[in-house]
């Protein structure tokens, strides 16, 4: 073999058609761990895995029976010392000139090989890279279906929690008893109608109702009656109160309403219609009377000033007999 193609940069290779390897050059030899000896003269088939050895039977044989030539072949080889050696392998079949064991005029086929070794670590290294990506992005998919999830239960929660917060604040300003705003739900109620009646330069009412004799009702049917009476009550004074106004339970036997935009004479109209109602109303145990006190907000009024003036009010309307409405305004006694 010529000097320069025994030591060329590139692993050189001829066999018979059947395979059996006539000539191999040092660089080749040197690349697989073989003597030149070792080689000459086996199958080709040595240099291969078991795997490249049906690819090299499917695909190398017959390209190189119909074309005459192989062209880019990435193929597998085999070491000495059992290494697998990847190659990028050229090979093209002609006549042959004739050597020690073959025929002159029999097809030989001459293959060269570049080592891809670099290429193969690259290309390995590449591969574990995107494995690693794609794990990290499923894995990130993954984390994000995740919070998702828990964005999801955690608006639930908020959600529940605004429907308790809510539950809670009606609780706290409610009456339990009677279902009507408590006492301190109507005073945050009443500074807010006077703020808003000074800025609307509207005026706002305000009535105080008190069951008159209620002490003898418990006295002489219980207090579990005096308790229905008092939720009766509230029941009335809700109705009335309609959507405008507001109805409280003041104190023990006592309700106030806030009118909101009402005058003097709305007021007045309104508690007579409840006096009136109580008066009527076919109760349970025995007849009830409510004496109610009313006031009307003036410019510059205060909300402790429009409580003091239907307090004297309703001090008024028990003074004057109970069962009757009384408004602050020169007291006018209605009835
Ligand atoms: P007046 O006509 O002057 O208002 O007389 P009154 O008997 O209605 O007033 P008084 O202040 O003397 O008595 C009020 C009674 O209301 C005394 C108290 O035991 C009763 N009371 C207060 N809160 C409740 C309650 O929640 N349930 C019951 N059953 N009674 C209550
Ligand atoms: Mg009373
Ligand atoms: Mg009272």
């Amino acid at each position: 073999m010529d000097e320069r193609l025994d030591h060329a940069p590139c692993g050189f290779l001829s066999m018979a058609d059947d395979g059996r390897i006539t000539e191999v050059n040092q660089t080749l030899c040197g690349l697989l761990g073989y003597t030149r000896g070792e080689l000459e003269g086996r199958l080709v088939s040595l240099l291969m895995k078991r795997e490249s050895i049906a690819f090299y039977q499917l695909y190398f044989v017959p390209m190189i029976r119909m074309q005459d030539k192989v062209e880019a072949m990435y193929l597998a080889l085999l070491s000495k010392s059992g290494e697998e050696v990847p190659v990028l392998l050229n090979a093209c079949r002609r006549i042959g000139s004739g050597g020690p064991e073959i025929d002159c005029g029999s097809p030989e086929i001459d293959c060269i090989c570049f080592p891809m070794k670099e290429r193969y670590e690259y290309e390995k290294a590449l591969l574990t890279v995107k494995q690693e990506t794609d794990e990290r992005n499923r894995l990130k998919k993954k984390q994000i279906a995740e919070l998702e999830c828990l964005q999801k239960e955690l608006e639930a929660k908020q959600q529940e929690l605004l429907v308790v917060n809510d539950k809670l604040r009606k609780l706290a300003d409610t009456d339990g008893l009677t279902g009507l705003r408590n006492r301190r739900s109507f005073h945050e109620h009443l500074t807010e109608a006077v703020r808003h009646s000074e800025e609307s330069r509207q005026p706002v009412s305000l009535l105080l109702i008190d069951i008159d004799n209620f002490k003898l009702i418990n006295d002489t049917y219980g207090h579990l009656v005096g308790d229905s009476v008092l939720q009766e009550m509230g029941r009335l004074l809700t109705e009335e109160a309609g959507t405008d106004n507001v109805a409280a339970r003041y104190g023990g036997e006592e309700f106030a309403l806030v009118l909101p935009a009402s005058g003097k004479s709305a007021a007045v109209a309104l508690a007579e219609r409840i006096r009136s109602l109580v008066e009527k109303a076919d109760w349970a145990s025995t007849a009830i009377t409510v004496s109610i006190g009313a006031a009307t907000s003036m410019p510059g009024s205060t909300e402790l000033a429009l409580q003091e003036d239907a307090d004297r009010a309703l001090y008024a309307s028990k003074n004057a007999g109970r069962n009757r409405v009384t408004h602050a305004n020169h007291s006018i006694r209605v009835q």
